[in-house]
């Protein structure tokens, strides 16, 4: 097996091979059409290949297509893990499997254009970018309550931890470094947009309209979203944490006020006027502490999570050019 420093600085040529990593949940109805579309224009711009699917526990026939595909052709590698993961474990999954000098993670949707391909290979080739990146030009057709929800989301992240991601996506490639810097991130809870950009390296982006699914509905319940939304920013930014000292401080600064006011009430005999006081004082003071041990409570599971140290995935079958491993 080859060592980490070996690969470290690759060889780009028009032989580099290029790792196609694709995390697929019930896509069966058109993931063989996806891969026949990308691999038509890998064969045409002469672009060796290989693809690293990830069957992230689909229930549809998903992954009686995945083994029929790479029955049928060895340049396809299909993984399945032993249930639905979400996303970022299947990513993970296949990150760890790419052998490419070269890796590329895209949507088994053809959302990210595939025509696309062969310039990031391109920029990687002969500009010398260690990473590509896919931006998208619109977000599509969205809902106006996600919409409003996504742009919190993004200036939250850009505010406290410096990382612009508005218009990211998952449709990015990389060199082998970048791959190798990658896993090195112990953290078993992954946010796969944050981390690539968090590792560095020197990126190029180029920007792509969004392209319309071509069959399926979108796997991203409000609730998928919410919590990709929460690990996201509790991964990258302890802001919030913060923000609790700061509150406590401006809670004493007032309770200071209240207080004198409180006490000039009583000794002046006007004691029950204060009842309000009270009630204020019971209201902001109750929700100050229940919204700070909330957020206490976010980062203790999180610290929960990493200690139990459970593996992001585990791999149920997995077959290499028609053979069962
Ligand atoms: N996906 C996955 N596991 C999940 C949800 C989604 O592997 O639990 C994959 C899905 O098959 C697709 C990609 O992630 O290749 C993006 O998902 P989708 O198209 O549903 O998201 P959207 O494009 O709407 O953001
Ligand atoms: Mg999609």
């Amino acid at each position: 097996m080859e060592t980490t420093s070996q690969r470290v600085n690759t060889n780009r040529s028009s032989e580099s091979l290029l790792s196609i990593v694709i995390p697929a949940f019930q896509e069966g109805s058109h993931i063989k059409s996806s891969i026949g579309v990308i691999e038509k224009i890998l064969i045409d711009n002469k672009i060796p290949y290989e693809f690293i699917i990830v069957d992230d526990g689909s229930r549809d026939n998903t992954w009686e297509e995945l083994k029929s595909l790479a029955s049928s052709n060895d340049k396809v590698t299909v993984l399945r893990l032993s249930r639905n993961f979400g996303k970022e474990a299947a990513l993970c999954a296949g990150m760890d499997h790419g052998n490419g000098d070269m890796l590329l993670t895209m949507d088994a949707d053809l959302q990210h254009p595939p025509e696309l391909i062969p310039e990031m290979v391109r920029i990687w080739r002969e500009e010398g970018y260690d990473v590509v990146e896919g931006i998208k030009n619109s977000r599509g057709k969205e809902n106006p309550i996600y919409h409003g929800m996504a742009k919190l989301f993004y200036y939250i992240l850009l505010k406290t931890a410096d990382i612009d991601l508005e218009r990211a996506s998952d449709y990015k490639l990389m060199d082998r470094k970048v791959v190798e810097a990658w896993k090195e991130m112990p953290e078993k809870t992954t946010f796969f947009r944050g981390m690539t950009s968090w590792v560095g390296f020197d990126c190029k982006k180029i920007s792509f309209d969004v392209a319309k699914r071509v069959k399926g509905k979108t796997k991203w319940s409000p609730y998928k979203l919410l919590r990709l939304a929460v690990n996201a920013i509790t991964s990258f930014t302890s802001v919030p944490l913060h923000c609790i000292t700061i509150l406590g401080l401006l809670m004493l600064v007032a309770t200071f006020f209240l207080g004198v006011q409180t006490l000039y009430m009583k000794f002046s005999g006007r004691a029950t006027d204060g009842f309000t006081t009270v009630i204020l004082l019971l209201l902001i003071i109750g929700s100050s502490v229940m919204v700070s041990l909330g957020i206490i409570g976010i980062y203790l599971t999180k610290i929960y999570q990493e200690v139990k140290g459970r593996p992001r995935y585990f791999i149920a079958k997995s077959i290499k050019g028609g053979e069962n491993k």
